[in-house]
Protein backbone atom coordinates (compact mmCIF):
# COMPACT_ATOMS: atom_id res chain seq x y z
CA UNK A 1 0.00 0.00 0.00
CA UNK A 2 1.06 3.64 -1.11
CA UNK A 3 3.19 5.14 2.43
CA UNK A 4 0.80 8.28 2.62
CA UNK A 5 -2.28 5.99 2.54
CA UNK A 6 -0.84 3.62 5.30
CA UNK A 7 -0.07 6.62 7.68
CA UNK A 8 -3.31 8.79 7.24
CA UNK A 9 -5.68 5.67 6.86
CA UNK A 10 -4.93 4.15 10.34
CA UNK A 11 -4.56 8.21 12.13
CA UNK A 12 -8.00 9.08 10.28
CA UNK A 13 -9.76 6.07 11.94
CA UNK A 14 -8.38 6.59 15.23
CA UNK A 15 -9.64 9.96 15.25
CA UNK A 16 -13.19 9.02 13.79
CA UNK A 17 -13.30 6.26 16.81
CA UNK A 18 -12.07 8.88 19.34
CA UNK A 19 -15.15 11.27 17.93
CA UNK A 20 -17.25 8.59 18.37
CA UNK A 21 -16.18 7.93 21.67
CA UNK A 22 -16.73 11.73 22.56
CA UNK A 23 -20.36 11.68 21.16
CA UNK A 24 -21.43 8.33 22.80
CA UNK A 25 -19.91 9.96 26.14
CA UNK A 26 -21.90 13.24 25.20
CA UNK A 27 -25.19 11.46 24.71
CA UNK A 28 -24.85 9.32 27.99
CA UNK A 29 -23.09 11.91 30.37
CA UNK A 30 -23.39 15.27 29.08
CA UNK A 31 -21.92 17.66 27.14
CA UNK A 32 -19.08 17.99 29.58
CA UNK A 33 -17.98 15.05 29.96
CA UNK A 34 -18.06 14.23 25.80
CA UNK A 35 -15.69 17.21 25.81
CA UNK A 36 -13.37 16.35 29.24
CA UNK A 37 -13.28 12.76 27.23
CA UNK A 38 -12.15 13.90 24.15
CA UNK A 39 -9.31 16.55 25.84
CA UNK A 40 -7.83 13.34 27.61
CA UNK A 41 -7.96 11.90 24.99
CA UNK A 42 -5.86 14.05 22.70
CA UNK A 43 -3.48 15.25 25.91
CA UNK A 44 -2.60 11.18 25.67
CA UNK A 45 -1.83 11.32 22.26
CA UNK A 46 0.08 14.62 22.00
CA UNK A 47 2.02 13.25 25.03
CA UNK A 48 2.65 9.28 22.89
CA UNK A 49 3.79 11.76 19.70
CA UNK A 50 6.14 14.10 21.95
CA UNK A 51 8.07 11.23 23.45
CA UNK A 52 8.35 9.77 20.21
CA UNK A 53 9.88 12.80 18.85
CA UNK A 54 12.15 12.75 21.91
CA UNK A 55 13.21 9.12 21.03
CA UNK A 56 13.54 10.12 17.40
CA UNK A 57 15.51 13.15 18.26
CA UNK A 58 17.94 11.17 21.07
CA UNK A 59 18.40 8.35 18.52
CA UNK A 60 19.54 11.50 16.01
CA UNK A 61 22.47 11.82 18.26
CA UNK A 62 23.67 8.65 17.12
CA UNK A 63 22.11 6.83 14.86
CA UNK A 64 22.58 3.15 14.83
CA UNK A 65 20.26 0.59 13.65
CA UNK A 66 20.25 -1.55 16.69
CA UNK A 67 19.71 1.46 18.42
CA UNK A 68 16.27 2.11 17.09
CA UNK A 69 12.91 2.31 19.30
CA UNK A 70 9.72 0.65 18.24
CA UNK A 71 6.50 3.15 17.89
CA UNK A 72 3.11 3.05 17.64
CA UNK A 73 0.81 3.86 15.23
CA UNK A 74 2.23 5.95 12.36
CA UNK A 75 5.35 5.92 14.47
CA UNK A 76 5.90 2.18 13.41
CA UNK A 77 6.19 2.38 10.15
CA UNK A 78 8.83 5.76 10.34
CA UNK A 79 10.66 3.92 12.69
CA UNK A 80 10.83 1.11 10.60
CA UNK A 81 11.86 3.33 7.30
CA UNK A 82 14.34 4.86 9.36
CA UNK A 83 15.17 1.02 10.35
CA UNK A 84 15.81 0.09 6.34
CA UNK A 85 17.15 3.09 5.33
CA UNK A 86 19.90 3.03 7.88
CA UNK A 87 20.32 -0.74 7.98
CA UNK A 88 21.15 -0.36 4.21
CA UNK A 89 23.20 2.90 4.87
CA UNK A 90 25.78 0.51 7.44
CA UNK A 91 25.89 -2.11 4.64
CA UNK A 92 27.16 0.63 2.20
CA UNK A 93 29.47 1.83 4.12
CA UNK A 94 30.89 -1.47 5.29
CA UNK A 95 31.01 -2.41 1.65
CA UNK A 96 33.07 0.80 0.66
CA UNK A 97 35.46 0.42 4.03
CA UNK A 98 35.93 -2.96 2.75
CA UNK A 99 37.18 -1.47 -0.67
CA UNK A 100 38.62 1.23 0.22
CA UNK A 101 40.68 -1.51 2.22
CA UNK A 102 41.22 -3.53 -0.78
CA UNK A 103 42.23 -0.43 -3.11
CA UNK A 104 44.77 0.41 -0.57
CA UNK A 105 46.44 -3.26 -0.08
CA UNK A 106 46.23 -3.31 -4.16
CA UNK A 107 47.97 0.63 -4.05
CA UNK A 108 50.80 -0.64 -1.87
CA UNK A 109 51.91 -3.97 -3.92
CA UNK A 110 51.43 -2.65 -7.15
CA UNK A 111 54.99 -2.00 -8.25
CA UNK A 112 54.01 0.78 -10.53
CA UNK A 113 53.95 4.64 -9.00
CA UNK A 114 50.90 6.46 -8.53
CA UNK A 115 50.54 10.07 -7.54
CA UNK A 116 47.36 11.87 -7.34
CA UNK A 117 47.64 15.89 -7.46
CA UNK A 118 45.59 17.95 -8.16
CA UNK A 119 44.53 20.70 -11.05
CA UNK A 120 48.20 22.74 -9.49
CA UNK A 121 50.41 19.71 -8.83
CA UNK A 122 49.89 19.67 -5.21
CA UNK A 123 50.68 16.37 -4.23
CA UNK A 124 47.14 15.17 -2.37
CA UNK A 125 48.21 11.03 -1.86
CA UNK A 126 50.86 8.47 -3.42
CA UNK A 127 51.69 4.97 -2.70
CA UNK A 128 55.05 3.12 -1.65
CA UNK A 129 56.43 2.59 -5.07
CA UNK A 130 55.79 6.35 -6.09
CA UNK A 131 57.91 7.43 -2.39
CA UNK A 132 60.50 4.88 -3.78
CA UNK A 133 60.49 5.93 -7.21
CA UNK A 134 60.59 9.80 -6.58
CA UNK A 135 61.87 9.89 -3.15
CA UNK A 136 58.42 11.64 -1.67
CA UNK A 137 56.99 10.77 1.65
CA UNK A 138 53.45 11.05 1.61
CA UNK A 139 53.01 12.37 5.20
CA UNK A 140 56.03 14.74 4.84
CA UNK A 141 54.96 16.09 1.54
CA UNK A 142 51.53 16.38 1.44
CA UNK A 143 49.92 19.46 -0.10
CA UNK A 144 53.53 20.37 -1.57
CA UNK A 145 54.03 21.29 -5.22
CA UNK A 146 55.04 18.00 -6.99
CA UNK A 147 57.75 20.34 -9.38
CA UNK A 148 59.66 21.47 -5.89
CA UNK A 149 59.61 17.49 -4.88
CA UNK A 150 60.84 16.43 -8.15
CA UNK A 151 63.56 18.48 -9.01
CA UNK A 152 64.56 16.66 -12.15
CA UNK A 153 64.81 20.02 -15.43
CA UNK A 154 63.66 17.28 -17.55
CA UNK A 155 60.43 16.00 -15.05
CA UNK A 156 59.53 20.30 -14.91
CA UNK A 157 60.05 20.62 -18.83
CA UNK A 158 57.71 17.83 -19.25
CA UNK A 159 55.13 19.27 -16.60
CA UNK A 160 55.71 23.17 -18.16
CA UNK A 161 54.67 21.43 -21.56
CA UNK A 162 51.83 19.46 -21.27
CA UNK A 163 52.49 17.06 -23.84
CA UNK A 164 50.70 14.06 -21.25
CA UNK A 165 49.86 11.72 -24.49
CA UNK A 166 53.33 10.60 -24.97
CA UNK A 167 55.74 9.24 -21.51
CA UNK A 168 58.21 10.77 -20.35
CA UNK A 169 61.74 8.38 -19.91
CA UNK A 170 63.25 9.87 -16.95
CA UNK A 171 66.67 9.39 -15.52
CA UNK A 172 66.17 9.68 -11.39
CA UNK A 173 67.72 8.59 -8.35
CA UNK A 174 69.58 5.81 -10.09
CA UNK A 175 66.62 4.53 -11.88
CA UNK A 176 65.13 4.82 -15.62
CA UNK A 177 61.69 5.36 -15.23
CA UNK A 178 58.67 6.28 -17.41
CA UNK A 179 56.98 8.89 -16.58
CA UNK A 180 53.10 9.58 -17.63
CA UNK A 181 50.48 11.87 -16.37
CA UNK A 182 47.42 11.06 -16.96
CA UNK A 183 44.38 13.98 -15.59
CA UNK A 184 41.35 12.60 -13.99
CA UNK A 185 38.20 14.34 -13.01
CA UNK A 186 38.17 17.77 -13.71
CA UNK A 187 40.56 19.44 -11.15
CA UNK A 188 43.08 16.35 -10.67
CA UNK A 189 45.74 14.79 -12.37
CA UNK A 190 47.26 10.90 -12.04
CA UNK A 191 51.56 10.48 -11.97
CA UNK A 192 52.45 7.34 -12.76
CA UNK A 193 55.87 6.05 -12.37
CA UNK A 194 57.17 2.64 -14.09
CA UNK A 195 60.72 1.21 -13.18
CA UNK A 196 62.84 0.01 -16.23
CA UNK A 197 66.13 -0.12 -14.77
CA UNK A 198 66.24 -3.98 -14.37
CA UNK A 199 64.65 -4.22 -18.04
CA UNK A 200 67.04 -1.41 -19.50
CA UNK A 201 70.01 -3.25 -17.88
CA UNK A 202 69.03 -6.75 -19.38
CA UNK A 203 68.08 -5.37 -22.98
CA UNK A 204 71.84 -3.93 -22.57
CA UNK A 205 73.53 -6.83 -21.98
CA UNK A 206 71.51 -8.79 -24.62
CA UNK A 207 72.76 -6.12 -27.21
CA UNK A 208 75.91 -6.38 -25.98
CA UNK A 209 76.27 -10.32 -26.29
CA UNK A 210 74.84 -9.96 -29.85
CA UNK A 211 77.55 -7.24 -30.73
CA UNK A 212 80.15 -9.91 -28.80
CA UNK A 213 79.42 -12.72 -29.83
CA UNK A 214 79.17 -11.10 -33.50
CA UNK A 215 82.59 -9.68 -33.20
CA UNK A 216 83.94 -12.82 -31.94
CA UNK A 217 82.73 -15.06 -35.21
CA UNK A 218 83.68 -12.63 -37.74
CA UNK A 219 87.34 -12.51 -36.87
CA UNK A 220 87.86 -16.36 -37.57
CA UNK A 221 85.42 -16.19 -40.25
CA UNK A 222 87.59 -12.84 -42.16
CA UNK A 223 90.69 -14.98 -41.74
CA UNK A 224 88.75 -17.92 -43.20
CA UNK A 225 87.88 -16.33 -46.60
CA UNK A 226 90.90 -14.09 -46.38
CA UNK A 227 92.50 -17.35 -47.38
CA UNK A 228 89.75 -18.93 -49.55
CA UNK A 229 90.24 -15.58 -51.51
CA UNK A 230 93.64 -16.43 -51.68
CA UNK A 231 93.32 -20.16 -53.16
CA UNK A 232 90.54 -19.32 -55.74
CA UNK A 233 93.20 -16.09 -56.93
CA UNK A 234 95.90 -18.05 -57.18
CA UNK A 235 95.31 -21.90 -58.32
CA UNK A 236 99.26 -22.48 -58.97
CA UNK A 237 100.01 -21.49 -54.75
CA UNK A 238 102.74 -23.96 -54.04
CA UNK A 239 102.05 -27.09 -51.71
CA UNK A 240 103.40 -25.64 -48.66
CA UNK A 241 101.71 -22.32 -48.70
CA UNK A 242 98.65 -24.26 -49.43
CA UNK A 243 99.58 -26.42 -46.63
CA UNK A 244 99.68 -23.57 -44.12
CA UNK A 245 96.71 -21.82 -45.21
CA UNK A 246 94.59 -24.85 -44.70
CA UNK A 247 95.89 -25.41 -41.16
CA UNK A 248 95.17 -21.84 -40.40
CA UNK A 249 91.82 -22.03 -41.68
CA UNK A 250 91.01 -25.39 -39.87
CA UNK A 251 92.49 -23.76 -36.42
CA UNK A 252 90.06 -20.79 -36.91
CA UNK A 253 87.14 -23.12 -37.88
CA UNK A 254 87.64 -24.67 -34.19
CA UNK A 255 87.61 -21.71 -32.60
CA UNK A 256 84.35 -20.68 -34.48
CA UNK A 257 83.07 -24.43 -33.38
CA UNK A 258 84.22 -23.87 -29.90
CA UNK A 259 82.86 -20.18 -29.28
CA UNK A 260 79.12 -21.73 -30.50
CA UNK A 261 79.61 -24.31 -28.26
CA UNK A 262 80.35 -22.67 -25.30
CA UNK A 263 77.35 -19.91 -26.44
CA UNK A 264 74.77 -23.16 -26.35
CA UNK A 265 75.99 -24.46 -23.33
CA UNK A 266 75.79 -20.89 -21.48
CA UNK A 267 72.17 -20.43 -22.96
CA UNK A 268 71.06 -23.97 -21.64
CA UNK A 269 72.49 -23.08 -18.28
CA UNK A 270 70.51 -19.92 -18.16
CA UNK A 271 67.40 -21.40 -19.58
CA UNK A 272 64.80 -21.29 -16.55
CA UNK A 273 63.11 -24.52 -17.63
CA UNK A 274 66.53 -26.64 -18.51
CA UNK A 275 66.17 -29.29 -15.54
CA UNK A 276 69.45 -29.98 -13.86
CA UNK A 277 70.03 -33.86 -13.68
CA UNK A 278 70.93 -35.07 -10.48
CA UNK A 279 73.18 -38.02 -10.15
CA UNK A 280 76.22 -39.41 -7.98
CA UNK A 281 79.18 -37.53 -9.65
CA UNK A 282 82.47 -39.96 -8.28
CA UNK A 283 84.65 -36.75 -7.68
CA UNK A 284 88.25 -38.41 -7.28
CA UNK A 285 87.71 -40.31 -10.17
CA UNK A 286 86.60 -36.66 -12.46
CA UNK A 287 89.28 -35.07 -10.72
CA UNK A 288 91.75 -37.34 -11.83
CA UNK A 289 90.28 -36.92 -15.29
CA UNK A 290 90.40 -33.29 -15.38
CA UNK A 291 93.89 -33.93 -13.83
CA UNK A 292 95.09 -36.15 -17.17
CA UNK A 293 93.55 -33.63 -19.93
CA UNK A 294 95.26 -30.60 -18.29
CA UNK A 295 98.12 -32.79 -18.38
CA UNK A 296 97.55 -33.53 -22.26
CA UNK A 297 96.87 -29.62 -22.98
CA UNK A 298 100.31 -28.92 -21.80
CA UNK A 299 101.68 -31.31 -23.32
CA UNK A 300 104.70 -31.36 -20.49
CA UNK A 301 105.44 -27.39 -19.90
CA UNK A 302 104.26 -27.37 -16.30
CA UNK A 303 104.13 -29.44 -13.47
CA UNK A 304 100.52 -30.89 -12.54
CA UNK A 305 99.66 -32.49 -9.51
CA UNK A 306 96.17 -33.28 -7.87
CA UNK A 307 95.28 -33.85 -4.17
CA UNK A 308 92.35 -35.91 -3.85
CA UNK A 309 91.02 -36.06 -0.34
CA UNK A 310 87.36 -35.00 -0.82
CA UNK A 311 84.11 -37.11 -1.16
CA UNK A 312 81.45 -38.06 -4.14
CA UNK A 313 78.34 -35.19 -4.54
CA UNK A 314 75.01 -35.48 -5.61
CA UNK A 315 75.08 -33.01 -8.93
CA UNK A 316 75.32 -32.87 -12.34
CA UNK A 317 78.09 -35.08 -13.38
CA UNK A 318 78.81 -33.10 -16.87
CA UNK A 319 78.40 -29.76 -15.33
CA UNK A 320 80.52 -29.82 -12.71
CA UNK A 321 82.70 -31.59 -15.35
CA UNK A 322 83.10 -28.69 -17.70
CA UNK A 323 82.76 -26.42 -14.59
CA UNK A 324 85.87 -27.92 -13.07
CA UNK A 325 87.48 -28.60 -16.05
CA UNK A 326 87.27 -25.10 -17.31
CA UNK A 327 89.10 -23.64 -14.04
CA UNK A 328 91.97 -26.55 -14.97
CA UNK A 329 92.07 -25.57 -18.69
CA UNK A 330 92.72 -21.39 -17.81
CA UNK A 331 95.34 -22.18 -14.67
CA UNK A 332 97.03 -24.43 -18.39
CA UNK A 333 96.87 -21.81 -20.56
CA UNK A 334 97.50 -18.58 -18.35
CA UNK A 335 100.46 -20.15 -16.52
CA UNK A 336 103.91 -19.72 -18.40
CA UNK A 337 106.06 -23.00 -19.35
CA UNK A 338 107.56 -24.07 -16.48
CA UNK A 339 105.25 -22.91 -14.13
CA UNK A 340 103.25 -25.31 -11.51
CA UNK A 341 99.36 -26.26 -11.10
CA UNK A 342 97.84 -28.30 -8.39
CA UNK A 343 93.99 -29.17 -8.06
CA UNK A 344 93.01 -29.86 -4.68
CA UNK A 345 89.35 -31.88 -4.25
CA UNK A 346 88.81 -31.30 -0.33
CA UNK A 347 85.83 -31.62 2.27
CA UNK A 348 85.90 -28.27 4.01
CA UNK A 349 84.23 -26.77 7.59
CA UNK A 350 81.37 -25.84 5.10
CA UNK A 351 81.09 -28.31 2.46
CA UNK A 352 83.12 -29.78 -0.49
CA UNK A 353 85.53 -27.34 -2.17
CA UNK A 354 87.54 -27.80 -5.23
CA UNK A 355 90.41 -25.05 -6.00
CA UNK A 356 93.22 -24.87 -8.76
CA UNK A 357 96.63 -22.95 -7.92
CA UNK A 358 98.74 -21.92 -10.44
CA UNK A 359 101.91 -20.18 -10.58
CA UNK A 360 100.73 -18.07 -14.00
CA UNK A 361 100.53 -14.62 -15.15
CA UNK A 362 97.95 -13.49 -12.13
CA UNK A 363 95.11 -11.31 -11.96
CA UNK A 364 95.12 -7.45 -11.42
CA UNK A 365 92.46 -6.91 -8.51
CA UNK A 366 90.26 -4.48 -10.59
CA UNK A 367 89.31 -7.26 -13.37
CA UNK A 368 88.52 -9.88 -10.49
CA UNK A 369 84.72 -8.92 -9.86
CA UNK A 370 84.00 -9.00 -13.83
CA UNK A 371 85.79 -11.80 -15.07
CA UNK A 372 82.83 -13.98 -15.05
CA UNK A 373 80.95 -11.79 -17.28
CA UNK A 374 80.28 -12.80 -20.97
CA UNK A 375 83.21 -12.08 -23.08
CA UNK A 376 85.02 -10.38 -20.20
CA UNK A 377 89.16 -11.29 -20.71
CA UNK A 378 92.35 -9.23 -19.09
CA UNK A 379 94.09 -9.44 -22.19
CA UNK A 380 91.77 -10.44 -25.17
CA UNK A 381 94.83 -11.17 -27.53
CA UNK A 382 96.46 -13.50 -25.12
CA UNK A 383 93.18 -15.09 -24.47
CA UNK A 384 92.58 -15.55 -28.51
CA UNK A 385 96.36 -16.97 -28.33
CA UNK A 386 95.66 -19.66 -26.26
CA UNK A 387 91.94 -20.55 -28.32
CA UNK A 388 90.04 -18.84 -25.35
CA UNK A 389 86.62 -17.90 -26.12
CA UNK A 390 85.59 -15.45 -22.85
CA UNK A 391 82.76 -18.09 -22.15
CA UNK A 392 84.43 -20.37 -19.78
CA UNK A 393 84.30 -18.49 -16.30
CA UNK A 394 80.70 -17.67 -17.37
CA UNK A 395 79.78 -20.98 -17.63
CA UNK A 396 81.47 -22.00 -14.56
CA UNK A 397 79.76 -19.16 -12.91
CA UNK A 398 75.95 -20.57 -13.97
CA UNK A 399 76.81 -24.04 -13.45
CA UNK A 400 78.21 -22.96 -9.70
CA UNK A 401 74.82 -20.70 -9.58
CA UNK A 402 72.67 -24.24 -10.38
CA UNK A 403 74.55 -26.05 -8.03
CA UNK A 404 73.80 -23.73 -4.99
CA UNK A 405 77.91 -22.99 -4.48
CA UNK A 406 79.90 -19.77 -5.38
CA UNK A 407 83.29 -19.28 -7.46
CA UNK A 408 86.30 -17.41 -4.73
CA UNK A 409 89.18 -15.57 -7.00
CA UNK A 410 92.67 -15.04 -5.28
CA UNK A 411 95.10 -13.37 -7.55
CA UNK A 412 98.64 -11.26 -7.68
CA UNK A 413 99.57 -10.51 -10.64
CA UNK A 414 103.35 -12.30 -11.69
CA UNK A 415 102.74 -14.25 -8.84
CA UNK A 416 99.70 -16.83 -9.78
CA UNK A 417 95.63 -17.45 -9.26
CA UNK A 418 93.86 -19.43 -6.99
CA UNK A 419 90.36 -20.33 -8.17
CA UNK A 420 88.01 -21.68 -5.02
CA UNK A 421 84.53 -23.73 -6.22
CA UNK A 422 82.62 -23.92 -2.66
CA UNK A 423 80.17 -26.45 -3.01
CA UNK A 424 77.17 -27.08 -0.83
CA UNK A 425 77.44 -29.59 2.19
CA UNK A 426 74.18 -30.62 1.31
CA UNK A 427 75.33 -32.05 -2.10
CA UNK A 428 77.70 -34.89 -0.01
CA UNK A 429 76.30 -38.09 -0.58
P1 LIG B 1 88.90 -17.20 -21.83
O1 LIG B 1 88.28 -18.11 -22.77
O2 LIG B 1 89.32 -15.90 -22.43
O3 LIG B 1 89.98 -17.82 -21.03
P2 LIG B 1 87.38 -17.20 -19.38
O4 LIG B 1 85.99 -16.76 -19.13
O5 LIG B 1 87.76 -18.59 -19.08
O6 LIG B 1 87.71 -16.78 -20.85
O7 LIG B 1 88.33 -16.24 -18.52
C1 LIG B 1 88.14 -14.86 -18.56
C2 LIG B 1 89.46 -14.14 -18.39
O8 LIG B 1 89.92 -14.36 -17.06
C3 LIG B 1 90.55 -14.64 -19.27
O9 LIG B 1 90.52 -14.00 -20.54
C4 LIG B 1 91.78 -14.25 -18.48
O10 LIG B 1 92.10 -12.89 -18.73
C5 LIG B 1 91.33 -14.38 -17.04
N1 LIG B 1 91.75 -15.63 -16.42
C6 LIG B 1 91.00 -16.75 -16.25
N2 LIG B 1 91.70 -17.71 -15.61
C7 LIG B 1 92.92 -17.20 -15.36
C8 LIG B 1 94.11 -17.69 -14.69
N3 LIG B 1 94.17 -18.91 -14.15
N4 LIG B 1 95.16 -16.85 -14.60
C9 LIG B 1 95.10 -15.59 -15.13
N5 LIG B 1 94.03 -15.08 -15.75
C10 LIG B 1 92.94 -15.86 -15.86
Amino acid sequence: MNQRLLFWVPAVLRMAVLLVAAGVFWSMFGFEAGLVLLSLALVVMLFIQLRYLDQLSTWLDDPQSARLPDGWGAWTNIFARLYRMRRDDERNQAELTEWLARFRQAMHLLPDGVVIMDDVLFLEWCNPAAEQHLGLQHQRDKGMRVTNLVRSPDFIDYIILGRYDTPLTLSLRERKLIVQIIPFENRRQILVTHDVTESERIEEMRRDFIANASHELRTPLTVIVGFLEIALGTPDLDPATRAAHLKLMAEQGHRMQNLIEDMLTLSRLESLDYPLKVERVPMPAMIEQILAEARALSNGKHTITAEIDGPDVQGSGDELRSALGNLASNAVRYTPEGGSIVLRWTMGQGGPQFSVQDSGIGIDAKHIARLTERFYRVDKSRSRETQGTGLGLAIVKHVLLRHGGSLQIQSEVGKGSTFIVKLPASMVV
